[in-house]
């Protein structure tokens, strides 16, 4: 909530600060089964119903790692750049007590992690900047507290352990980000890329990115790191930018009065748009960290590492460079066209079916989104198929029709779902482009005018636009404009 963060500091005073910002982002891996066992991992399904006793953590049960969760956290970690741990990777056991973890440990990373050095690359406000990954590791995923929504909820918390042994990415990037616009837009590429190498769905509401920040202030021109603080419970991007510029201005008014920041860990109350302090910050040998005993070192040979890296399929920014360079789009254009993969597989079709691809990014995002987005619809729902669209955007290039008439065209399509040269035929909208038929039009249009025509030859030639409007009129808007601009200067000429 921009208000609250500038009801605690003024924005002449919010200047003279920068943040320092660094996520760790928890991606869930879109595999059917879980990590270490064979559960499923659909969502929704009745509660302590997709369990066993490895998830479970029942004595003596043992975990076998899932090859297609190491695959895709494979794939993940070389979509964000970085550099896949060899020898071998290695999990470990972190230790904490919950009640939504009935093994009493998560089965995680640490010391060695699947990958690390990577980065990626964000665009704000024009410029481009690379965010440093600092590592990628594979871990399971807790199962969720139920606090609401029995009739017995005033008394007891209730435990729902489907989740549990999901597998999750952890993404940690290096502090590189200065604002909330910058962690935003991070996050945003994150998702964008998950999503292209298909690996998750990335969808927030059912928990598949899950984000906390590390937030510090300092001083513009101070090397040093200010002390940061953990922000849990990002996991919208509204709460994310506004839990971000909440807590940068919250630091500052601590620093401002005199005080100092104090290492913990906050949570994010979206309803009052504050973080509020949770614990203390917790250190990594609160974890009781140790090698974990009954997996053994992850091995990713050569051969499975080449295979998987031939698998890539283009990512957002190989996406954008080609759009521009193929269909001559503006780099601004090529943005908007990659923010989903549906969207940028709609924009591609039509390209491919039609004689003028840079209209057809045009007719994509002005009208095609704007009318998608005033039905609450998404691109896959479009009544408009991308080969219709194309033919609509050709029947313009041909000049059978006018860019006016098409958007009357348009629009009919978006409801009906017909084909343009359907509606066109039919509804007799054929542009008028045949000189001898408008010839005709504009004789009789400036014989039934005898004062303008006297008007237009004393010299007053602003009533030539009089005269389109009324062959406009005559025609129901089909004459083409160019032509009856040029007939009628030579007429009155
Ligand atoms: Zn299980």
């Amino acid at each position: 909530m921009a208000s609250t963060a500038t009801a605690l500091v003024p924005p002449e005073v919010l200047a003279r600060y920068e943040a320092v910002i660094g996520l760790e982002v928890h991606v869930q891996l879109a595999t059917r089964t879980k990590i270490f066992c064979a559960c499923p991992t659909s969502f929704g399904a009745p509660p302590n119903t997709n369990v066993c006793p490895v998830c479970l953590g029942l004595p003596g049960a043992l975990p076998v790692l899932n090859r297609q969760a190491v695959e895709m956290a494979v794939k993940a970690a070389l979509a964000l750049n970085c550099t896949i741990r060899q020898p071998y990777s290695q999990f470990a056991r972190k230790n904490y007590f919950y009640p939504d973890l009935p093994k009493g440990y998560q089965i995680s990373q640490y010391d060695k992690p699947l990958a690390e050095h990577g980065w990626l690359e964000i665009l704000v406000d024009g410029k481009r900047k690379r965010i440093g990954i600092t590592r990628v590791h594979l871990e399971d995923d807790a199962g969720k507290s139920l606090h609401e929504g029995f009739r017995d909820s005033d008394r007891y918390t209730y435990v729902d352990l489907n989740r549990c042994g999901t597998p999750l990415i952890e993404i940690v990037s290096e502090p590189d980000m200065r604002s909330a616009d910058e962690a935003y837009a991070y996050l945003n590429e994150l998702k964008l890329v998950m999503q292209y190498a298909e690996v998750s769905s990335c969808d927030m509401e059912k928990g598949h990115l899950r984000c906390d920040a590390n937030v510090s202030v300092r001083p513009r021109g101070q090397q040093t790191f200010g002390t940061k603080t953990e922000v849990k419970n990002l996991n919208s991007f509204r709460f994310l930018k506004q839990a971000l510029e909440y807590e940068i201005a919250r630091q500052i008014a601590v620093i401002e009065s005199g005080g100092v920041i104090t290492q913990e860990t906050r949570l994010y109350n979206p309803d009052t748009g504050e973080t509020v302090a949770m614990r203390t910050k917790e250190h990594a040998h609160d974890y009781r960290y140790f090698p974990e005993p009954d997996l053994l070192p992850l091995r990713i040979s050569d051969a499975w590492l080449e295979r998987i890296r031939a698998s890539m399929p283009e990512l957002p920014a190989q996406k954008r460079a080609r759009f521009v360079e193929q269909y001559g789009l503006r780099e601004y254009d090529a943005q908007v066209l990659t923010l989903s993969r549906a969207l940028s597989d709609y924009f591609e079709r039509a390209a491919a079916a039609s004689r003028d691809p840079r209209a057809v990014a045009n007719w994509v995002m002005v009208d095609l989104l704007g009318a998608l987005k005033a039905e609450g619809k998404e691109i896959t729902e479009s009544p408009v198929s991308p080969e219709q669209l194309a033919e609509l955007v050709d029947l313009i290039v041909s000049g059978e029709i006018s860019g006016k008439l098409a958007k009357e065209i348009f629009s009919k399509m978006f409801a009906t779902g017909e084909s343009a040269r359907t509606i066109m035929e039919r509804e007799g909208l054929r542009q008028i482009s045949d000189a001898e038929t408008l010839s005709r039009i504009i004789d009789e249009v400036l014989a039934a005018n005898p004062k303008q025509v006297e008007q237009y030859r004393g010299g007053k030639t602003g009533v030539l636009g009089f005269f389109v409007g009324q062959v406009m009129k005559a025609t129901r808007g089909q004459a083409n404009p160019q032509l009856v601009n040029q007939l009628l200067k030579e007429k009155l000429g």
